[in-house]
């Protein structure tokens, strides 16, 4: 037998480590447009010490690894450019403490949303995480280390900003608390007022270290909540329509979306409003403090509420599984997207090239914006959907992605979970000192080069 294979079962056990002919097929692919590549093994450990001992083997053997939660950030982050061996989290499920006054909760590295969401339901119904709209099946380790965005985004920022405290697995084997835990039994900061070395690996896509545990915030779950929908035609009211039904300091959150299809939607901007109460006084008074700072538009009739009726049970769904419907317009349930974080002043640009992209690759368009911290940033989804039996459309939205990555670029903005390609028009936009600086912190985390390499490929 092979000796790299024996040396993984004799760390997990012969059921947790595979290089079967099947598994290698599924890991080697995501379910987006990304071409796959195979990895060499695939291991699912168990514990912290059963990671620790993987990453000395891969240290010692010079294998690449790559940590995966659900493979789901559709950017092409788990596939294994180089082989080696994919880190299979999953197994890492359990959720290790619920601190309710202190507002936090510590979950193993492979813990899902849904799992999570589930259990606060059940143990601790008045709290909350910030879920995102991903399948519930992901991972909340992976979601930070991408600086994903949930429901609670628009009020408290990223989900990685909600981070308390991690454990990391770094490249060369050792583990790492980084927080308040680094000092006493507590997880409630990750980094105020110590050096907040948690920079060192939200957002570094797995190739700084493993995240083995994971503090994060919880919040209020209030006894109520609903949604409403403002319509407007117009593409250049949409950003002082967010930023008036901001300054209410009222809503839990603000999508704002357009699609030409199903066709009720078509040509419109939905600025979806998500509020929450404990009575129906609470919610009733948020609703009129939104009317109110919406009137001007009303009376102007350059907007107004729709109706939500239909929609509603669909709407305020955690996660929202209505979303992914739109990969079957096309048939064949392919969706990809480009998701630049950007000034919600920049929306009218970014609508427009969005329409423009899918006229010119021939592709099915969705428009997202996720509005972030009250309003200080949005995150721009730019999503054309495919058949998956269709390689041409699969390339035509490879090539409208890129070239809407690019055009984001040129606008100030940064990418979110880039691909391979959209970091490296990042890194040739960057200035040249703080591309030093990441190379600095790479090579010294990772000095035989094994995290996920091919990504933030600093030199
Ligand atoms: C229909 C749909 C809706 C979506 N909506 C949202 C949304 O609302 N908000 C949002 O944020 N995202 C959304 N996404 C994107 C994505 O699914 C999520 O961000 C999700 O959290 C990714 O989790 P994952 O476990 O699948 O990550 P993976 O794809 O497995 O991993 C992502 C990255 O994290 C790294 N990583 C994984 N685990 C670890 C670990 N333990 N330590 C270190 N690095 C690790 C990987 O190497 C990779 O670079 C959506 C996707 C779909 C398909």
């Amino acid at each position: 037998m092979d000796r790299i294979l024996q040396s993984l079962i004799d760390i997990v056990g012969e059921k947790a480590v595979s290089n079967h002919a099947e598994e290698i097929w599924y890991y080697a692919r995501d379910p987006g447009v990304m071409p796959p590549h195979e990895p060499d093994y695939v291991v699912a450990p168990r514990t912290t010490e059963e990671v620790q001992r993987i990453v000395q083997l891969a240290n010692r053997e010079r294998i690449p690894i790559v940590p995966m939660g659900n493979g789901m950030a559709l950017t092409g982050l788990v596939i294994p450019l180089k082989g080696g061996i994919v880190l299979d989290m999953k197994r890492m499920d359990r959720i290790l403490e619920v601190n309710e006054r202190g507002r936090y909760v510590i979950v193993e590295g492979g813990t899902s949303q849904g799992k999570l969401k589930s259990y606060l339901e059940d143990h601790y119904p008045h709290l909350r995480h910030s879920i995102p709209d991903a399948p519930a099946a992901t991972t909340i380790a992976a979601n930070v280390a991408i600086h994903g965005q949930g429901r609670l985004t628009q009020q408290y920022g990223f989900n990685s900003d909600m981070v308390t405290g991690l454990e990391v697995v770094l490249p060369t084997g050792e583990v790492c608390r980084i927080g308040s835990c680094s000092m006493g039994p507590y997880w409630f900061s990750k980094g105020p007022t110590l050096p907040d070395l948690s920079g060192l690996f939200l957002g570094w896509l797995g190739t700084t270290g493993i995240i083995t545990k994971v503090g994060i915030r919880l919040y209020p779950r209030k006894k109520m909540r609903d949604v409403e929908i403002f319509v407007t035609d117009r593409d250049d009211l949409v950003a002082d329509i967010v930023y008036r039904v901001t300054h209410t300091e009222m809503v839990e959150d603000i999508t704002v979306w357009f699609q030409p299809k199903p066709l009720m939607f078509k040509d419109n901007n939905h600025i979806t409003i998500y509020l929450t109460g404990d009575t129906d006084e609470e919610l009733e008074f948020k609703r009129l403090m939104i009317w109110d700072a919406l009137r001007e538009f009303i009376d102007s009739k350059d907007g107004g509420f729709m109706s939500v009726q239909p929609l509603k049970p669909m709407l305020l769904e955690m996660p929202q599984r209505g979303i992914a419907a739109f990969a079957d317009v096309p048939k064949g349930g392919g969706f990809e997207y480009s998701g630049p974080i950007t000034l919600v002043d920049q929306y009218p640009m970014y609508a427009e090239k969005v329409k423009q992209l899918a006229s010119k690759y021939n592709v099915v368009y969705a428009g997202t914006a996720r509005i972030i911290s009250g309003g200080h940033a949005m995150m721009f989804g730019i999503s054309f959907a495919f058949n998956r039996a269709d390689p041409d459309m699969i390339d035509r939205v490879r090539r409208a992605v890129h070239e809407a990555t690019e055009f984001a670029l040129d606008l100030g903005g940064i990418p979110w979970k880039p691909n391979i390609h959209e970091q490296k028009l990042a890194m040739e936009r960057m200035d040249p000192n703080t591309l030093r600086l990441m190379k600095m912190i790479k090579q010294n985390l990772d000095p035989q080069g094994i995290m996920n390499p091919g990504n933030w490929e600093v030199g």
